[in-house]
C-alpha cells in the first residue's frame, strides 16, 4: 500500500530506488542471503571484527590498570565470550550452512546464549547475558561500520535507497564507493554530518522522518523528494511518472548549470566573488576541481582520522595534505585543524561528555593534546611548501587560545627547521568564527589572525541554543533568526575595517536562497560542498550588490524572525 511520510529536506533532488534497510540497533540486523562465491569472505568478515574487538578489548583492560577490578573481570568475561565455540564458531557454522550474513548469524547465536542464560537460577551468572549482547553488540558495530554489505545493483537498473534511524559521519563516509540513489533516516537535522555528507555527494535526503525504519521494508520501491522532504513508500504508476519527469527535469537543470563552470562569479554590477569548495577527503578536491572552485575553503580534515583505529602519522597526514594542495595546483587550500568531539567522534580519543557540543571539542581539544596537534600543524607546514595553504582553526572563542595555537605553530616550525625540512615560512592563519563569544569580540581575531571564516553551523546552534543534531529542535535552528545575522554582518564589516579576508564556510553558504542576503551584507569569499558550487554561482550571477546593499541593512534592523524570513524572501 502506498504512503507518504514528511521530514527535513537535506540534501536536494529526486531518487526512485530500492530500500535497503542498515541498523544499529542489534536485534534488528538485516537478514540476506549470500552469494555462494562470496560464502567465505563473509566468514572472513566476521573473523575480522571479532579479532578487531578482541585488540580493542585488550586493550582497554592492559589501560584499565587502576580501574576497578571488575572492570577487568568484565572486560576479560567478554573477551571470553569471544572465544567461546558456542557464540563465533556456530555463527561460522551459520554463514556456511545457510549463507547468511555475518551479523545476522552472530545475532542468532547471541540470541540462543541469552535464552540459556535466562534459564539459570543464579541471579548473578543469569544477568550475564547482558555481557553477551554487550559484546556482541561491539562486533555487529564493527561489522555495521564497514557497509560492504550493500545489495549489488538490481537488474530495473534502480538504486539503493539506505535507511537507516540515523547514519554517523563515517557510516555516510563508507557509502561513498557505493552506488546510493539516496538516503532517509529517523532522526537528524538539516546541517548534521550526514546531512552535510549527502550534500557532498549530491544524493538526495530527506532526515527527521521519526519511525521510517519500522514501517518500510526491506526491498520496497521508494521515492525520494529531496526538494519538498518527502517520502513516497510503495508508490503507484501515476505517482511513479510523475517523479520519473521531475527527475528528468532536475536532472536537465543540473546539466544547464554545468555551462557556468568556466564563468567567473560576479554580481550584475560587476563585484568579483570567490566560491570555493569545502571537502573532507582528499580525492574531493577532484570533484571541486572539476567545477572549478576557486580554492578549497574548508578542508575538514577529522575525517582523516575517523573509521580507523589509530590516528594518521606525520607523514601519512602531510601526504593527504599534499595531495590536496598539489590537485588544487596554486589555487587555495584552507586546512582546518582537527574538529573532533560532538558529533564526530575518534576512536579513542573522545571521552564521554554529558554536553559533547559545550565540551572538549575542536581547538580545545587539540591544545590538551599538543603532541597530537603538533604532528598535525608539522604535517601541514610541510605540505605548504607545495602549494598554497592557508590554516584553519575552529572553534575558537578567546585570545589565550589563539596566542596557544600561534605558540604551538611556531613550536612546529622550529622543529622542521631542526630537521632542515622546507615550508612556507608566511603561510597565512585563520580562524573559524562559530562561538558567539568570538564575534562579539573580533578585535582579538582581526588582530592576530590574517582571515576569519564563519562556520555558520555552528554560529547558528550556538547563538540560539539549538543542538544542531537534535530532531526534537531542529524546527528551531533557524539561520534567519535576526540575531544570527547580525552576528555575520558584524563580522563581516569588522573584516573589512580591519583588511581582513572573512568568508562563510557553513551550510548558509551553500544555499542560493542566502546568496543574495550575505552578498547584501557585504559578503565576497563563499565556501560549499563542490555540488552547490554552480547553483550559487547562478545566484550570484543575477545579484546586483549596490541594489541589496540598502536592503539588507533595513532587513538587518528588524526584529521579528518571521519578518526578516519575508523580507529575504522579497530580495
Ligand atoms: C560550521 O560549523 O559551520 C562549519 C563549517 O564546521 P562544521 O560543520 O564542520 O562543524
Ligand atoms: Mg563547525
Amino acid at each position: 500500500m502506498s504512503f507518504t511520510v514528511h521530514g527535513l529536506a537535506v540534501s536536494q533532488g529526486i531518487a526512485i530506488g530500492h530500500a535497503h534497510l542498515v541498523s544499529h540497533a542489534l536485534l534488528e540486523v538485516a537478514h540476506f542471503t549470500v552469494a555462494p562465491k562470496h560464502v567465505e569472505a563473509e566468514v572472513t568478515r566476521l573473523r575480522s571484527a571479532v579479532a578487531k574487538v578482541k585488540t580493542e578489548l585488550a586493550g582497554l583492560k592492559a589501560a584499565s590498570g587502576s580501574a576497578p577490578s571488575e572492570v577487568d573481570a568484565f572486560l576479560g568475561m567478554h573477551i571470553m565470550f569471544l572465544e567461546d565455540p558456542m557464540l563465533v564458531d556456530a555463527a561460522e557454522a551459520l554463514i556456511l550452512t545457510r549463507r547468511a550474513n555475518a551479523e545476522w548469524a552472530l545475532v542468532q547465536q547471541m540470541e540462543l546464549l541469552v535464552e540459556q542464560f535466562e534459564a539459570i537460577e543464579d541471579a548473578y551468572l543469569r544477568e550475564r547475558k547482558a555481557d553477551v549482547v554487550q559484546v556482541v553488540e561491539r562486533v555487529v558495530k564493527v561489522l555495521l561500520g564497514h557497509p560492504g554489505h550493500l545489495p549489488p545493483k538490481r537488474k530495473d537498473g534502480l538504486g539503493t535507497i539506505v535507511v537507516a534511524h540515523d547514519l554517523s559521519p563515517t557510516d555516510t563516509i563508507g557509502f561513498k564507493d557505493h552506488a546510493v540513489a539516496g538516503f532517509i533516516t529517523d532522526v537528524g537535522g538539516p546541517t548534521g554530518h550526514t546531512a552535510i555528507v549527502a550534500r557532498s555527494l549530491s544524493i538526495p535526503a530527506v532526515v527527521a522522518l521519526r519511525h521510517i525504519r519500522h514501517v518500510v521494508k526491506d526491498d520496497e520501491l521508494i521515492i525520494i523528494d529531496g526538494i519538498r522532504g518527502v517520502v513516497i513508500v510503495d508508490p503507484d504508476e501515476r505517482v511513479l511518472e510523475e517523479y520519473r519527469l521531475r527527475k528528468a527535469a532536475v536532472e536537465l537543470e543540473r546539466s544547464k548549470l554545468k555551462r557556468l563552470k568556466s564563468t567567473r562569479a560576479a554580481t550584475l554590477d560587476g563585484e568579483e566573488v570567490q566560491i570555493l569548495a569545502n571537502i573532507e577527503l582528499p580525492p574531493d578536491a577532484i570533484q571541486a576541481k572539476g567545477v572549478e572552485a576557486d580554492g578549497v575553503g574548508l578542508f575538514r580534515t577529522e575525517f582523516l582520522f575517523m573509521s580507523r583505529d589509530s590516528w594518521p602519522d606525520e607523514d601519512e597526514q602531510f601526504e593527504a595534505y599534499k595531495s590536496v594542495v598539489k590537485t588544487m595546483a596554486g589555487k587555495p587550500v584552507t586546512v582546518r585543524t582537527l574538529d573532533v568531539g560532538a558529533d564526530k567522534e575518534l576512536e579513542g580519543a573522545t571521552r564521554a561528555e554529558d554536553n559533547p557540543a559545550l565540551g572538549l571539542r575542536a581547538i580545545r581539544y587539540c591544545l590538551a593534546e599538543p603532541k597530537m596537534f603538533l604532528t598535525q600543524l608539522r604535517a601541514l607546514l610541510r605540505a605548504s611548501h607545495f602549494g598554497r595553504m592557508k590554516i584553519l582553526i575552529p572553534m575558537l572563542a578567546s585570545s589565550n587560545e589563539i596566542d596557544q595555537t600561534l605558540v604551538l605553530l611556531e613550536k612546529a616550525k622550529a622543529q622542521l627547521r631542526e630537521r632542515k625540512i622546507k615550508f612556507d615560512e608566511s603561510v597565512p592563519v585563520g580562524g573559524m568564527i562559530e562561538v558567539p563569544a568570538a564575534a562579539l569580540c573580533l578585535g582579538a581575531f582581526t588582530k592576530r589572525l590574517q582571515f576569519l571564516s564563519i562556520g555558520t553551523n555552528d554560529l547558528i546552534q550556538y547563538t540560539l541554543a539549538i543542538d544542531r543534531g537534535n530532531e526534537a529542535v531542529a524546527h528551531l535552528y533557524n539561520p534567519l533568526h535576526p540575531a544570527v545575522l547580525r552576528l555575520i554582518h558584524q563580522t563581516i564589516q569588522a573584516g573589512a575595517k580591519a583588511g581582513v579576508d572573512v568568508s562563510v564556510c557553513g551550510e548558509m553558504a551553500g544555499d542560493p536562497d542566502c546568496a543574495r542576503l550575505l552578498i547584501g551584507m557585504g559578503l565576497r569569499q563563499f565556501s560549499m560542498h563542490p555540488a552547490q558550487i554552480l547553483e550559487v554561482k547562478q545566484a550570484i550571477l543575477r545579484a546586483d550588490a549596490a541594489d541589496l546593499t540598502p536592503k539588507v541593512q533595513r532587513l538587518l534592523k528588524l526584529d521579528d524572525p518571521d519578518r526578516v524570513r519575508e523580507a529575504v524572501e522579497k530580495l
